[in-house]
């Protein structure tokens, strides 16, 4: 791995995101380095993706897989570094007028690769309980992601931990398929929508809204059995049977690296112009679920990174064309 040269991009994060923007750059001749801590990104512990079009199923494992294989396919344009953590992004060497600048791209291992733009596809990582079983349950009735899992959960008894609008959609998900819903809230009431409280309290599947209800543990044996929590008002331990546990409490953008850099807004996504993929920096684009985009999925992230990566080429193109510093070495 080359540390003096200098890339024309240098894409962060080996999700959907990154994948489709490595493969675009390559494609449109950027002589690209692609850092990533993993491939395949946060859908790879999912069996069964129902909705990556063009396969009606494929597991997260073998989605990981045919995305590192589609960006290896061109090892002249896209150098890759695996597995690397980004832990800062700094602007070098800038124009100050236009703010067209080189960019540092640190990681974890001090490393240090210089480029002339930065694509941020680091994605996200779900807010967790962090309470005992969590973990060991993970992908056998612990479940992060309704839209992908709420099928695998028919005619089960399922509790939502979270009662804002990503939980109430979760139960709204939920109700296609199992048999009962609970929705556990930290607070005295729900913080989602009112229209939509309303409709889901129309439901007949659900069976409770359970507020002031700290998650205290994931019970189990080799699938989830239940869920213990403490009502905070009045101190009390309950345990709540549910074959199913939605954990619907937020998530995290991997921005850290460009917190000093780009525009975040108060959720730490990074801000993007939705058109261009443009950052509130000249020359840093991002993609997928690291960004302020609403919508967080596979597909929607695939199509973010390709729009980066066609922004950043065009972003070159002018930058050649305009800066002081090409025009004085044609
Ligand atoms: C359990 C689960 C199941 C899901 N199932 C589905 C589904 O069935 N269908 C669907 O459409 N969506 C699903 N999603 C949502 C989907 O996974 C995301 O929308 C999508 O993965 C976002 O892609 P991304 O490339 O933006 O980011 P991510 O998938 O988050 O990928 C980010 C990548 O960046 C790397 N990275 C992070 N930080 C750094 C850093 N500092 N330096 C270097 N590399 C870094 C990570 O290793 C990772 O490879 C699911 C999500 C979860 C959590």
């Amino acid at each position: 791995m080359d540390q003096t040269a200098l890339y024309d991009v240098i894409i962060i994060g080996g999700g959907p995101a990154a994948v489709a923007a490595a493969v675009y750059c390559a494609r449109k001749k950027l002589k690209s380095l692609l850092i990533t801590e993993s491939f395949g990104g946060q859908s790879i512990v999912s069996d069964d993706i129902q909705n990556w079009i063009g396969d009606p199923h494929i597991s997260g494992l073998d989605l990981a897989k045919k995305l590192e294989a589609h960006v290896r396919v061109y090892p002249d344009m896209v150098e890759i570094k695996l597995p690397e953590k980004v832990v800062e992004v700094k602007s070098v060497k800038c124009e100050e007028a236009a703010r067209i600048c080189d960019f540092e791209v640190k990681t974890d291992n001090g490393n240090t690769y210089s480029s002339k733009s930065v694509i941020v596809a680091a994605g996200a990582r779900r807010r967790r309980l962090g309470v005992p079983g969590e973990d060991q349950f993970e992908g056998k009735g612990v479940a992060f992601c309704s839209t992908c899992d709420a099928p695998l959960f028919a005619g089960k008894k399922v509790a939502v931990v979270g009662g804002g609008n990503a939980g109430l959609e979760a139960a709204q998900d939920l109700f296609k398929y199992a048999q009962e819903v609970y929705i556990l809230d930290f607070g005295e009431q729900l913080k989602g929508d009112p229209v939509t409280i309303d409709e889901i309290q129309k439901n007949p599947k659900l069976k409770g809204i359970i507020n002031n209800a700290q998650t205290l543990e994931v019970l189990g044996d080799k699938l989830v059995t239940g869920l213990k929590y403490k009502d905070v008002k009045t101190n009390e331990e309950k345990t709540l049977e549910v074959g199913g546990v939605f954990v619907e409490i937020g998530s995290v953008p991997n921005a850290e690296m460009v917190k000093d850099l780009v525009q975040l807004d108060p959720h730490g996504q990074v801000m993007i112009n939705f058109q261009h993929a443009r950052t509130s920096h000249p020359g840093v684009f991002a993609a997928g679920d690291v960004t302020d985009d609403p919508y967080k999925q596979n597909n929607i992230s695939v199509g973010d990174g390709v729009r980066a990566a066609l922004s950043a080429q065009a972003y070159l193109q002018n930058k050649e064309k305009t800066s002081p510093a090409a025009e004085k070495h044609p």
